[in-house]
């Protein structure tokens, strides 16, 4: 995914702002990391630069 979906997605719970950490960056795809919502602090993984926004169980 690139940095720019960040003003796009949000928490599927709580519909926050997520906070972005990179873990494996290829030029401007974020292709592994982590979305962490600023209100609700569910983690959210981007797995080979696909988050994964699927509501936590
Ligand atoms: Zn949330």
């Amino acid at each position: 995914m690139k940095k720019d979906l960040l003003d796009i997605i949000c928490c599927p719970v709580c519909k926050e702002d997520l906070i972005l950490k990179i873990n494996k960056l290829e030029g401007e795809e974020i292709v592994e990391g982590t979305l962490e919502c600023v209100k609700c602090h569910n983690k959210y993984p981007i797995e080979e630069g696909i988050p994964n926004l699927l509501p936590p169980e």
